[in-house]
């Protein structure tokens, strides 16, 4: 057992060593609530997903083991460092660390230490557009090795249906004894930005469990949210969301349903999306306005407003190639799935538009100096995989424009995909706007809400501004003096401006 690990179980080990000497009552008060749980789990992958997961569990008590195999990663977090940009993780790791909580780069240790291992790595999207799998058949093999005692593994990662099924085969032909495992299905269904709160205070917590052993362990870990006795401490450093009802909900299903549920949510919320930038496309055709429209829709309680909001389309790690994913495992047991394409091309073009926005408001591109606002692919994250964002900023580079981009978390990973010489990295959303010949909007931050308008009226080379989060009201533009191009909604020209912006639109 390595040195961390015995560290770590110490606790656990003292805990049983009462109980065989019938010292309930020591063990109760000793080790209170955490006494009915208090797991011993490994979760593979210390990314946006692991590293959340595994800090919620030893929050609720259990005993955790982070594995990661980017030595830079693994180095940061041993070192006390939070590597990723999430509202409460910071508090999470200092709380747990060194109790709960270590963090480990050899996975056969961890996995001999622990009950249940938790598949955390990344499932990319391969080249034909399905699933690149290898990072959890890699894990899975090196688990293999390493299963000693009884071990339930469960899949986080986002993952095609039947993956579960490959994970068991995979364990078997590389040596892992039949019977000493089951491989469960436990999808992840936290936002970025707001990871933890989702984590810990969930709509739902899917387990997807082929036989009751199996199923019974992963119950157990969820026990402390599923019966209420987290949320009944009061002293969780993370606030429940408004109307939180107190418990979690446990839905239990078979391993494939639990995969097909997680593609089939993110295929929905990104169809949710792309319906309502279609609609907006049509409010921008007529003249109708969008929000005034989503009001109306969402009322309908069948509809419901949430992820009914106008934008320049979804992005980051999971929709995109979740929903390419889902096409071609549909298609491989004999479904096309169109509707999924039509999604991914509304979402597309939904970019493309707003390109074409900004040149209808500055006539030719090339040597145009643009402020942006936004480079994450949502507010809250410093995570830019496939942001709308950088995309666009992308696009409009291509045309010749030179660029001041700003954001609270991501520049620095920004900077790492986009050229110096045309995009200057500022401390402020003022210094973006700085002799800029217009400001585009391009992530939700809250911050971004609340800007002093006529200080940036008065920085701007020329008042426009297009936003492609819809974060402003047209009518305070207006009183500002701005011109404002948003999504699904007239646009704002100021009668003084009118004439020139006429000009420049043909
Ligand atoms: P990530 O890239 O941030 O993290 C993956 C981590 O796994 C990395 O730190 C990497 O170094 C590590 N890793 C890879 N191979 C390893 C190995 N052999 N041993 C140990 N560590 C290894 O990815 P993520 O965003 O956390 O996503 C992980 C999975 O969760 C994906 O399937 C994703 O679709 C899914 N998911 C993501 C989110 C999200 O918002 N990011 C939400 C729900 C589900």
């Amino acid at each position: 057992m390595c040195i961390k690990a015995d560290y770590l179980w110490h606790g656990a080990r003292e805990r049983e060593k009462l109980l065989e000497n019938n010292c309930h009552d020591l063990v109760a008060g000793v080790f209170r609530w955490r006494k009915v749980v208090n797991m011993r789990i490994a979760v593979v992958g210390s990314g946006y997903v692991g590293l959340v997961a595994g800090a919620c569990f030893a929050e609720l008590g259990h005993q955790v083991i982070l594995v990661d195999n980017d030595p830079a990663k693994y180095e940061a977090l041993d070192r006390g460092e939070c590597p990723i940009h999430e509202e409460y993780l910071p508090e999470l790791l200092a709380r747990n660390r060194g109790t709960n909580l270590s963090f480990s780069n050899n996975l056969p240790d961890a996995v001999r230490c622990s009950q249940a291992v938790f598949i955390a790595v990344g499932t990319p999207q391969a080249e034909n557009g399905e699933a690149d799998l290898s990072y959890v058949e890699s894990v899975a093999r090196e688990i293999a090795s390493a299963v000693d005692d009884y071990k339930v593994i469960v899949g986080k990662s986002t993952v095609p249906v039947y993956t579960s099924d490959w994970v068991k085969k995979v364990m078997l032909l590389n040596g892992a004894p039949h019977g000493l495992f089951d491989v469960a299905s436990n999808p992840e269904f936290l936002r970025e930005g707001t990871g933890v709160t989702d984590f810990l205070y969930p709509d739902r917590i899917v387990i997807g469990a082929d036989n009751e052993r199996c199923g019974n362990m992963l119950r157990e870990i969820y026990k402390p949210m599923v019966e209420g006795e987290y949320y009944e401490k009061g002293d969780s450093i993370v606030p429940p969301p408004p109307e939180w009802p107190g418990k979690a909900q446990l839905i239990c299903t078979s391993a494939r349903s639990a995969e097909l549920i997680k593609h089939a949510s993110n295929a929905f919320l990104a169809m949710k999306i792309s319906f309502i930038n279609a609609v907006a496309n049509v409010c921008e055709a007529v003249g109708a306005d969008i929000e005034q429209v989503r009001e109306g829709m969402g009322t309908d309680q069948r509809i419901g407003k949430r992820f009914l909001y106008p934008g320049i389309g979804y992005g980051g790690s999971c929709f995109p190639k979740d929903l390419s994913a889902f096409r071609v495992v549909a298609r491989e047991y004999g479904y096309e799935f169109k509707l999924l394409q039509e999604v991914m091309n509304i979402n597309a073009e939904q970019r493309r538009k707003f390109v074409r926005k900004v040149r209808a408001a500055l006539w030719t591109l090339r040597g145009k100096q643009l402020g942006v606002l936004g480079l994450a692919f949502k507010g809250g994250t410093d995570d830019i995989r496939e942001s709308p964002a950088i995309a666009i900023i992308q696009d409009l580079l291509a045309e010749g424009c030179k660029v001041a981009a700003h954001d609270p978390a991501a520049m620095k990973r920004a900077a790492e995909v986009l050229p110096a010489q045309s995009v200057k990295m500022v401390s402020s959303p003022y210094e973006a706007a700085e002799n800029a010949d217009a400001l585009l909007i391009l992530t939700e931050w809250q911050d971004y809400k609340g800007l002093d308008l006529a200080r940036i009226r008065s920085l701007l080379r020329y008042p426009i501004i297009i936003d492609g989060r819809n974060l402003y009201e047209p009518a305070i533009m207006q009183q500002h003096g701005f011109i404002y191009l948003s999504v699904g909604r007239p646009d704002v020209v100021p009668k003084e401006e009118a004439m020139k912006f006429r000009t420049a639109q043909g």
